[in-house]
């Protein structure tokens, strides 16, 4: 917990409920059982295995050399925030480079919510949305959309979820945890009803475009109509093995991006310049090693989700994109146990680490990440496999 009444610590109201991480916890709990010389595998984590391309460290330690060292400037340097407004069609002023799209989601909902203000987001999210829009001061609406809908959120649901008090809706495509990529129709269809609501803006995290099987469709490709109302987010971290670098961007309307820059302006300043050059490099490099990544996630994918299918009492959706699968193992729970006790039995007895649903509020579920090699997504899942069928035989 976060509280210590005894040593007088109080944390502010709006962090009520606020927690660590499940997923930081739970790669944590598998450090320390490795430190104590078990043996355990660790599919927990969103991080590409792969390592940064050579050529953009280069750039890296170039800029090093060459003096970039100072403080950059609050939304990012001229050049990569150019090379990114190139990339999308826009302008200087409605781009901006943050430690992270992590930052850019923060610096949104900081810049632009009150008290009572409402975001809808569709249900599996990525664990951090909810806290951030807590910490930002709103409320978060969780939309349940479960496998049965593809893990999608339809137009009904979002027309039956939007209030006069609501702000955002956070949209990611593809999905982390579940992969659900959305299609062109799809957004269009979610678009018309947005149309019709124009309180309503639209935060589309794309930090997964590059890592997409189906032809991805960006928001404001298909609704340019809401272009003056849409954040798009992206960045280096998962497509170019970048996670350790914190360069991601937010593409919007100027007024937005100019508020989120006196955000970022009073927090963190500028992103870390190196890094920023390295990430200009990786964005104006040879894309062709994207293809290359993508074809092996995929590979990957197509291992992992056969090799689930032939476990019993586990169901999956194949993912379209991102390098996650989230299967249903409702059918292991019951009698008091939940997803999270699944998880643990798993990390304790198995010694391999996953994620439960209830982390990305839709339980019933885990997510199996499968940025890993497939000599430890092999293990892993033989692991798995293995508890549950020992399981079943009543041991
Ligand atoms: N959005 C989603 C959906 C993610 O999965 C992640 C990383 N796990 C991020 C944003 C944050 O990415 P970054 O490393 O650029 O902060």
């Amino acid at each position: 917990m976060l509280d210590d009444p005894a040593g007088g610590f109080r944390r502010a109201g709006r962090l009520t409920g606020l927690d660590l991480s499940e997923i930081v916890r739970i790669s944590e709990r598998a450090a320390l059982l490795r430190a104590e010389g078990r043996d355990v595998v660790t599919l927990s984590t969103g991080e590409p295995d792969f390592p940064t391309p050579d050529f953009v460290i280069d750039a890296a330690l170039a800029a090093a050399r060459g003096g970039q060292t100072r403080y950059p400037p609050t939304a990012g340097n001229a050049d990569l925030r150019a090379a990114i407004a190139e990339d999308h069609g826009r302008q200087l002023a409605e781009v901006m480079v943050s430690t992270g799209a992590k930052q850019v989601l923060a610096n949104a909902l900081l810049a632009t919510l009150d008290p009572g203000d409402e975001v809808i987001m569709p249900t599996p999210f990525w664990t951090s949305y909810a806290d951030m829009v807590r910490i930002a001061g709103g409320t978060d609406v969780q939309v349940a959309c479960p496998m049965e809908d593809g893990f999608k959120l339809s137009p009904a649901a979002l027309e039956a979820a939007i209030t006069p008090r609501t702000r955002w809706l956070m949209l990611n495509s593809p999905s982390n945890p579940s992969g659900a990529v959305y299609s062109a129709s799809e957004i269009a269809a979610l678009a018309e009803v947005l149309d019709r609501h124009p309180q309503v803006w639209i935060i589309s995290d794309e930090i997964y475009a590059h890592l997409s099987y189906v032809r991805f469709a960006s928001f404001t490709a298909v609704a340019p109509q809401l272009a003056h109302r849409t954040l798009i987010v992206n960045g280096v971290s998962k497509a170019w093995a970048m996670t350790g670098w914190r360069i991601g961007w937010g593409v919007g309307p100027a007024p937005l991006i100019k508020a989120m820059t006196a955000v970022q302006g009073q927090s963190t300043s500028g992103a870390c310049t190196v890094a920023q050059a390295a990430a200009l490099a990786a964005l104006t490099g040879d894309r062709a090693l994207l293809d290359d990544r993508r074809a092996a996630f995929r590979a990957r994918r197509d291992r992992v989700v056969a090799a689930l299918d032939a476990m019993p009492g586990l169901s999956c959706l194949e993912p379209d994109g991102a390098f996650y699968v989230f299967p249903s193992c409702a059918a292991l729970l019951g009698d008091g146990r939940s997803d999270g006790d699944f998880c643990a039995a798993l990390l304790e007895q198995a010694g391999v680490a996953v994620v439960p649903g209830r982390a990305f509020g839709l339980p019933g579920h885990f997510r199996l990440s499968f940025a890993y090699s497939e000599a430890e997504l092999d293990e892993g899942l033989a692991r798995i496999g293995a508890a549950i069928e020992t399981e079943q035989a009543g041991g």
